[in-house]
């Protein structure tokens, strides 16, 4: 039974048509299980009935044209109770429905399950049969396992249209939305350019070849074009994106010197291999490698080697890329979108970008955010293959893409840019004022920091300091520990751009999603597990040397150094960094040098640090509430996993009151507190921890000038009414919308999306 059922899906998955997977689910489930009549009935495009969608034993001319409304016949009532309905003789049932025209008056048996994705019902399966029988137990498993796995390709059809096309022009036309990930914020309306791949490698064959020599020679000659074209790319970028992520491309030609990936192939050449062959197997074996690391961050790393390989290959096969014409407003759209054809589009002409892979860590995210458009990433429903040259609209703050948008939704749309526009000319004035409350309460906003870029990202925005360096982003970049004077010319090149604001370093946080390479951690639960300051203080070594190197960095400079410690659980923890602390800066000093002793503050991220806050106040200097991380804990939700996503919520009720505790233990203790979860940068989360009393609000450079507009037009005191509504509230649906709503009757409609509104 197991096999058939995979080989159902294998077929469904495998044909691309909608009516034709419908197709084969009823011819192949009255194979299956030897029924006479099997039906797909599916929810209608505006949810107000059934349409009888596929079947196989009924009259096929009212596929399409047969509907029910929610609460008819037995289909209805599978639906309306969202579980199996199994008869022996459904005339006698009292729900029974007789549909004229359907000629199903000979069966009698009847078996229906429903269709369900997310909770929804999206149609009802059904079985029938002449004889008076009940269908059995494994019978019924076998449909209810069949439509679970069916369910998120019915949710496609919807999703794509296929549901409104299969019953013809009856409903009318609405704008379909594609939901993927928010890749960088921004809205854009376009025309969608889609680039497909120049070659594939999976077309390769292995080849054994006699004359190596000539191989190697067109290898090189390969090679050599594709460094030109990167170097040329890069030129081509020089002028548009900062230093460091131009450093990307240096990245690439490093992958292409001879010692890298040449060198593998080169071997398999002289092994007697043909150099596409050879290609083929270095690039798959690198990109598995890449795809293998649990950390998000490099897994992505893997989508540039295949982005190079592909180039090689081109020149192999000597396929240039098509001259494609890029219209003004281009949307690149690709299955997986890479730096390159990023690169390939003048920079004027880019108006957005849509990657049916990839998450908000890519690359390419990172790149787009760099070069200011909008980018939605992992939108998997997206039918890439159906809307080359098709208008499009995409929103970068949601993760939404539309395909040919109705004039009304593009008008909508229109205005939203021309509002976002006006808006950031205005943020931009904002840059050397204070983020002071208009009752005069003052809030800095700092941010949050890891790649050396988002230096000059953070100053151009008016950061007034870092309120979490990432320190563990640098050690991800190398292949060994960086030593100490390695890390100190980091640290040091942060400090002085940002001197004499405060710089806030935060000691080595891998383990859980943030493994690195040449320090493996395996383990069955790792978020429970060696994370953080337990990684450290069980390692003093490699604590001491980043506490000297970033003390070290600091001397000769006006900055306030604080040295924060991640995922700290109880108070031991914060006793014994302090011990290392005070031994490293002693070590310091006794090399002669001079410098201030740091700050020292503990991030509160997990439950019993929330509880023993008060305690942990008094031994450090300032505490600093890491939402990410908090949220998870406290919920008990992955904060990576993509199925929990909707229970992942910063605005949950306890939540809440957790940080609204801290900041209570850190104000009796005279202490300071801040905030540098993603909360911080949003507008009612800004609102809400201010309320609280937080001094400092931390976030990425790209929401700062947002937030500070925000709290610069509301008073502390309208805050702290609705921090007191928000803390009696149940749920967080009630806590959004009431702070959405707050916002707009406070004339700050502007930072919510009017389509979200
Ligand atoms: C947090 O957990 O809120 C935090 C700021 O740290 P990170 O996101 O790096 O885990
Ligand atoms: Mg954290």
């Amino acid at each position: 039974m197991l096999t058939r059922l995979h080989n159902i899906v294998q077929d469904v998955v495998a044909s691309g048509k909608f009516a034709e997977q419908l197709q084969i689910i009823v011819v192949e489930v009255n194979k299956a299980l030897g029924t006479e009549v099997c039906s797909v009935y599916l929810m209608n495009p505006m949810r107000s009935g059934y349409i009888m969608a596929a079947n196989q034993g009924l009259n096929q001319d009212v596929v399409g044209q047969i509907s029910l409304g929610l609460d008819e016949g037995l289909v209805g009532l599978v639906g309306r109770r969202a579980e199996p309905i199994n008869l022996e003789d459904a005339t006698k049932h009292p729900r029974y429905y007789y549909m004229p025209g359907l000629g199903e008056e000979a069966f009698n048996a009847f078996l229906g399950v429903p269709i369900i994705h997310h909770r929804e019902v999206l149609g009802v399966l059904v079985v029938q049969q002449r004889a008076k029988r009940r269908f059995d137990e494994s019978e019924e498993a076998f449909l209810v396992t069949l439509s679970v796995q069916l369910a998120s390709v019915v949710s496609h059809a919807q999703a794509t249209g296929g549901i409104s096309a299969l019953s013809g022009s009856d409903y009318p036309a609405q704008d379909v939305m594609f939901k993927g990930v928010p890749g960088s914020p921004g809205i854009s309306q376009g025309v969608a350019v889609v680039i497909q791949p120049v070659a594939s490698l999976d077309g390769v064959v292995d080849r054994e070849v006699d004359d190596v020599t000539a191989e190697l020679q067109i290898l090189d000659k390969a090679v050599e074009s594709v460094r030109a074209d990167i170097s040329r790319i890069s030129e081509q970028f020089s002028g548009s994106l900062p230093r460091e992520e131009l450093a990307l491309f240096d990245a690439y030609l490093h992958m292409l010197d001879d010692e890298a990936i040449p060198g593998d192939i080169r071997d398999r050449i002289r092994r007697g291999q043909w150099a596409q062959g050879a290609l083929k197997q270095v690039i798959r074996e690198h990109v598995r490698r890449f795809e293998q690391m649990e950390d998000s961050y490099l897994r992505e790393r893997g989508a540039d080697v295949k982005d190079l390989g592909l180039r090689v290959l081109s020149y192999l096969q000597d396929i240039r890329t098509k001259k494609i014409h890029f219209p003004e407003n281009t949307i690149l759209v690709a299955e997986d979108v890479t730096p390159g054809m990023l690169a390939s589009i003048p920079a004027e002409r880019l108006k957005g970008v849509v990657s049916i892979k990839g998450s908000g860590n890519s690359h390419v995210a990172i790149l787009a955010q760099a070069l200011g458009v909008p980018a939605v990433m992992g939108a998997l429903d997206v039918p890439i293959f159906e809307i080359e040259n098709q208008s499009l609209i995409i929103d970068g703050y949601y993760g939404e893409v539309f395909v040919n948008p109705s004039p009304g939704l593009s008008n909508q749309y229109n205005d939203l840019i021309d509002e976002e526009k006006e808006f950031t000319q205005e943020l931009d004035l904002l840059k050397n004022l204070r983020c002071v409350t208009r009752d005069g309460w003052r809030v800095r906003l700092w941010v949050n920091i890891g790649l050396s870029g988002d230096i000059s990202r953070s100053l151009d925005r008016g950061a007034e300091g870092i309120g979490l360096f990432r320190t563990e982003i640098p050690f991800m970049s190398k292949d060994r520990f960086p030593t100490e004077e390695e890390q100190r010319v980091i640290y040091r090149h942060h400090m002085e751009a940002f001197e004499p604001r405060t710089v806030t370093m935060r000691t080595l946080d891998v383990g859980g999603d943030k493994p690195l390479a040449y320090f493996p951690i395996t383990e069955e639960n790792p978020f429970l597990g060696w994370r953080g300051i337990r990684v450290t203080l069980d390692h003093p070594e490699i604590f001491l040397v980043q506490v000297r190197a970033m003390i070290k960095a600091n001397v000769g400079l006006e900055c306030l150094l604080r040295i924060m410690l991640p995922m700290i659980s109880s108070v031991t923890e914060v006793d014994e960094a302090q011990r290392l602390i005070d031994q490293a800066y002693d070590e310091v000093l006794e090399e002669g040098l001079q410098v201030k002793r740091p700050s020292v503050g503990v991030m509160i991220e997990v439950p019993s640090a929330v509880y023993q806050s008060r305690l942990l106040a008094r031994k450090v200097d300032f505490l600093a509430v890491g939402s990410n991380d908090l949220t998870q804990y406290m919920l008990a939700v992955d904060r990576n996993n993509p199925r929990v996503a909707e229970l992942y919520s910063e605005s949950h009720p306890a939540v809440l009151k957790a940080m609204r505790e801290v900041a209570r233990s850190a104000h009796a203790e005279g202490k300071f507190i801040g905030c540098c979860g993603e909360v911080a940068g949003t507008p009612a989360g800004a609102i809400l921890l201010m309320a609280m009393g937080y001094q400092v609000l931390s976030m990425n450079a790209t929401n700062l000038p947002r937030v500070k507009w925000v709290l610069r037009n509301v008073k502390r005191r309208d805050a702290r009414r609705m921090l007191a509504r928000v803390l009696k509230m149940e749920t967080t649906a009630e806590i959004k919308a009431y702070m959405q709503g707050e916002l707009i009757a406070a004339g700050l409609g502007r930072v919510v999306p009017s389509h979200h509104k």
